[in-house]
């Protein structure tokens, strides 16, 4: 180990954490490698957040295309390519992974291809590929590597008749039916997309409601919208006895004392992830965990002293963005440059049609926590340029404190709810009140002035409604 070169820090895993990282202690003139097995941007620039957003974008351009006629435009004979809508979709994947690769350039982050392993605090090998037999020494370890698709005990997961979104976004064939099984913003997006395509949906999800954890009133919306779309959905129902054969998946489904049979040419599985540190750490390094993800302290760190988790690795909310947060604020906490922040208020979106978004308390946790708060609420109904558009479905939903008016939390259904949310989102890291959204002049025609309206709503003075 004579010549093993030296690192402030050595990160491992290429996602959102591990990247944002990466390129942060680059940023600050740090000696940084970042170790990837796979290809830098992780789950989400290469089997979530990006490839999905592809095809939801194909999904929905079709349907906008087959409504083309009310808004006076004739279009004949649309017809699709599914290989190439997927095809589209790994393309935008590479590219935006090879724009880690530049980042990774430009910030002198140190890009090593392989499996990373800590074998000790400050020292580091790459166990397979290329680079396999190499030892670092460092200073400073991050582990980023993030999660893996929760899969159905007994069932297994060949790909072509059971899948998880990996293997669906590798997948060029258009499927008949699916059943997909939990409806979390995974299972969600995909019963979209594939209705979209004409596939018969079967969503089912074991607790009450769909999107279980946003606004009930918003979920609710969401479920009757999916249901004129066609797509079936079963709540409160558990999946039993999987049988799968050669060319379709049989299931049971369990409501109560009922049982019924479906049957899908595909079975989905989108029922939550678990922490992936498969071979990341020597047998001798047993820092603590949390519900079986890695523990770290209000630094980020482990309790292994110089050893540090950012992004799924360390538990819920599993979003890019919360990983890039995290990574981010782990590296200016190491380097002590500011102190590390922790997450409290972030958004959270499922990008489907029409789209949902939130940040901050739900109506139901406001209840629970017998805060005295108050709802003002706008339908896209009443906004000139979602009519405008011909998307005028949902709402913009916002609950405040009922006295002082500060926001406790936004939930916004309709067309680009996901864009919408941000405003709420400085809102509330601001500890800013409806009055001051209702003052904030916001353009007309925007949708974002359902934003303002729905704040104006709070006190009864919302003018279109
Ligand atoms: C289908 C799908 C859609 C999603 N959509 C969204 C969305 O719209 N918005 C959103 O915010 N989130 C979304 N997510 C979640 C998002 O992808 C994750 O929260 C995010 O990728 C977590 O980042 P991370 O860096 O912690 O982990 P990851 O992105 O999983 O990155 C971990 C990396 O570590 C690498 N690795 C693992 N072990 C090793 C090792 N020993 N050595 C070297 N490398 C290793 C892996 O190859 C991987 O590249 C989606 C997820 C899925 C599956």
């Amino acid at each position: 180990m004579a010549d093993i070169t030296e690192y402030d820090l050595i990160v491992i895993g290429g996602g959102p954490a591990g990247y944002a990282g990466a390129i942060r202690a680059g940023q600050l003139g740090k000696k940084v490698a970042c170790i990837e097995m796979e290809r830098a941007g992780g789950t989400c620039l290469n089997w979530g957040c990006i490839p999905t957003k592809a095809l939801l974008k194909s999904a929905d351009l079709y349907q906008k295309i087959k409504k083309a006629e009310s808004f006076g435009i004739n279009v004949q004979g649309v017809t699709f390519d599914f290989a190439k809508v997927m095809e589209r979709s790994r393309g935008v994947s590479t590219q935006m992974a090879k724009g880690i690769e530049f980042l990774f350039k430009k910030n002198k982050v140190d890009y090593i291809i392989g499996k990373g392993r800590v074998d000790a605090p400050g020292l580091v090998s790459v166990v397979d590929g290329e680079h396999k037999g190499k030892f670092f020494k460092t200073k400073n370890i991050l582990i980023a590597t993030g999660c893996k698709m929760r899969r159905i005990p007994g069932l297994e997961y060949d790909g072509v008749r059971v899948m998880t979104s990996r293997e669906a976004l590798a997948n060029t064939k258009l499927p008949k039916s699916a059943i997909i099984v939990g409806a979390g913003a995974i299972g969600v997006e995909f019963a979209y997309f594939f209705n979209a395509f004409g596939v018969k949906v079967t969503l089912v999800e074991m607790l009450p409601q769909i999107l279980p954890i946003e606004d009930e009133e918003v979920a609710k919306t969401l479920h009757r919208s999916f249901e004129k779309q066609g797509i079936k959905i079963h709540t409160n129902t558990k999946c039993e006895n999987f049988r799968v054969g050669a060319d379709s998946v049989k299931v049971d489904l369990i409501s109560g004392d009922q049982k019924t049979e479906i049957e899908g040419e595909i079975l989905l599985s989108a029922i939550g992830v678990v922490a992936n540190y498969e071979g990341v750490l020597a047998p001798s390094l047993k820092p603590d965990l949390d519900r079986n993800f890695l523990k770290v302290d209000a630094k980020y760190q482990t309790t292994i002293k110089g050893i540090y988790g950012a992004g799924d690795i360390i538990g819920p909310p599993w979003l890019a963005h919360i990983a890039t947060f995290e990574a981010v604020n782990a590296v200016n906490g190491m380097f002590g440059h500011g102190e590390a922040k922790r997450v409290k208020n972030f958004p959270g979106c499922t990008y489907c049609q029409p789209q949902v978004s939130s940040t901050g308390f739900t109506e139901k946790v406001a209840k629970e926590k017998g805060l005295d708060y108050k709802v003002g609420k706008f339908p896209f109904t009443a906004s000139g340029k979602a009519v405008a558009s011909s998307e005028s479905e949902g709402f913009v939903k916002v609950i405040s404190d009922a006295k002082t008016g500060e926001i406790y939390g936004a939930h916004i259904i309709g067309s680009e709810a996901t864009e919408l949310i941000a405003e709420y989102g400085l809102a509330v890291e601001l500890e800013a009140t409806i009055e001051e959204i209702h003052q904030t002049i916001h353009a007309h025609p925007t949708l974002s002035e359902a934003v303002m309206e729905a704040a104006a709503a709070s006190s009864g003075e919302a003018i279109h409604i």
